[in-house]
């Protein structure tokens, strides 16, 4: 009898360890947090650190592992394709979001990348509502956490931007958007067929009146702005109504002509309005508490309507990081006392980068230039019509790629990769452009190095156009005032890869990562498939922290 309690005890204890072990293998993070910060650039993490409070940015750069020279490895780089990149862990040549908007041949007109035609608003207004992610050809890391669970996990995309929601939701998470007209969060009936009662409840608290019935001043004096330049300058592209770009913003004022509750994504209480949805999206649907890891996605599109009016170099860009900072550390601070540190895993990005304004660049000397499309698309005209018989040959020009009639050289006779030959010499012709390559160069050669490799990896076979241009460093089409962004030069590339929290011990690393390395990464970790385009690869300074 003894030597049986004895053999039971033993028998129980070992398999309360072996319980044990289990448990600490299947061990997950609570939540997984995504944070993309529209256009932000790697060296903002430095340029404005010395004030940054210690829970935001310095945060990340201190508790979490950075990969310090990660790049978007394709061109175009906008939000639609950066956002689905991220999540997909592939390049717009497989998941298939080339751009923003793109010319489809077929149907003879331009398509958005998150737009869908079969679905329609659930609250907000109609023309805001043809929403869902089915343009996205591949699977994101959000839709392999549900799969991996058979959906018990949620994901849930929240932004300004539809397409900053709605991409990284993925195919089967939950998204919602702001609506510009009446100033509150929606989704379309891709998702729901009416606002989940949270949504409502939140909606009701018609946060954006709140912040958009005061004035934008700056943080601090704006004298101490010293990494910026000049406030008021020629550089920036001012609001309708206001005859310069200096501060105070009189946000009230402004509002009628600038979008009226739009005008919120242009100043910083945009991202806090974000979080502020993130909070409730949390509380309302339970994320990180249902004993499943749960993905929330948040994407900060203020930064990037900020940027583009104002510029890298503004004394608003500067304000912009400095709320958006101390917006982050409280709500890190919130994670900590939601799951507990350690508990939950944060990685933070950004969707691109952006350029300098060409003014204030050729203002410093710097090479640069503005490329007038308008010109280049009627001389192109001129001589299609010229070289192959009268007719418009050019069907499109948009996102530097130029859509040759196929029709009409079918009727004439002509080949098309004649045309795109003939073209691609004479685009050479003109200053700014550096290279041209052909939809035939893109289908017969496999690049590996330079533009043409990162051409490459943003060409889709079936989607995108028979000449790509690349312009000389610095120069941008058409712009002004303010600057842009879709470049595979380094000051569009070059973003922060940072990850934080569950299973990540703080470091470095200056290795080359791509961008499309975060989603595998974030698969090993968490032990789901691989999204199913993916072609990025773990990163192993990150993974191999510990044995998954
Ligand atoms: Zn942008």
């Amino acid at each position: 009898m003894k030597n049986l309690l004895l053999a039971l005890f033993s028998f129980l204890t070992l398999d309360t360890i072996a319980t044990a072990q289990v448990s600490s293998e299947s061990n997950k993070p609570k939540i997984v947090v995504g944070i993309v910060v529209d256009q932000m650039r790697q060296e903002y993490f430095y340029k404005f650190q010395e004030r940054y409070t210690e829970g935001g940015f310095k945060r990340l750069m201190n508790e979490g592992f950075m990969m310090t020279n990660a790049h978007y490895n394709y061109i175009p780089t906008y939000t639609g394709p950066g956002h689905a990149s991220v999540y997909t862990g592939t390049t717009p040549a497989t998941h298939g979001i080339i751009a923003n908007d793109w010319y489809v041949r077929s149907l003879g007109k331009t398509i958005y990348c998150a737009g869908d035609s079969t679905v329609s608003a659930v609250g907000g207004t109609e023309g805001n509502g043809k929403i869902s992610p089915r343009n996205m050809k591949s699977t994101t890391i959000s839709d392999e956490l549900r799969f991996a669970t058979n959906k018990r996990s949620k994901s849930v995309g929240v932004a300004i931007k539809d397409r900053g929601a709605a991409l990284p939701a993925g195919h089967l998470g939950d998204a919602y958007w702001f609506d510009s007209k009446k100033g509150e969060f929606m989704t379309s009936t891709y998702y729901y067929e009416d606002l989940p009662a949270w949504v409502k409840a939140f909606n009701e608290k018609k946060l954006a009146d709140e912040y958009l019935s005061g004035t934008w001043e700056t943080l601090f004096p704006i004298d101490t702005y010293v990494q910026s330049i000049e406030d008021d300058n020629d550089f920036e592209g001012p609001f309708i109504g206001k005859d310069n770009t200096a501060f105070p913003y009189d946000l009230k004022a402004l509002m009628e002509d600038n979008g009226e509750y739009g005008l919120i994504s242009t100043t910083p209480f945009g991202n806090t309005m974000t979080l502020e949805m993130a909070y409730a999206a949390i509380e309302g649907e339970q994320l990180g508490k249902r004993g499943e890891t749960d993905l929330l996605a948040i994407s900060f599109s203020s930064p990037d309507y900020i940027g583009h009016r104002f510029g890298p170099s503004s004394v608003e860009l500067e304000d912009n990081y400095l709320r958006l900072d101390r917006d982050l550390e409280k709500f890190f601070d919130f994670l900590d006392d939601e799951y507990g540190a350690g508990e939950y895993l944060v990685f933070l990005t950004a969707d691109h980068a952006v350029a300098d304004i060409v003014n204030y660049m050729q203002s410093e000397n710097v090479p640069s230039g503005n490329f007038n499309t308008r010109f280049v698309l009627t001389q192109m005209r001129g001589f299609t019509s010229q070289m192959f018989g009268e007719g418009n040959w050019i069907a499109n020009y948009s996102n530097e790629q130029v859509f040759i009639n196929h029709d009409l050289a079918k009727e004439k006779g002509v080949k098309v990769e004649d045309v795109q030959m003939a073209l691609a010499d004479f685009l050479l012709g003109f200053e700014g452009v550096k290279e041209v390559y052909t939809a035939a160069d893109m289908r017969r050669n496999e690049y590996t190095k330079g533009k043409s490799s990162l051409l490459q990896m943003g060409y889709n076979h079936k989607a995108s156009g028979d000449l790509l241009l690349i312009l000389e460093p610095a120069w941008l089409s058409s712009s002004f005032r303010g600057t842009t962004h879709g470049t595979g030069y380094t000051y569009d590339t070059h973003v922060p890869v940072v990850m934080m929290g569950w299973n990540v011990k703080s470091g470095k690393s200056a290795r080359y990562t791509t961008i499309t390395d975060i989603a595998p990464t974030l698969a090993i970790m968490l032990g789901t498939r691989l999204p199913n385009g993916a072609s990025g690869q773990p990163i192993l300074e990150i993974v191999n922290q510990k044995s998954y």
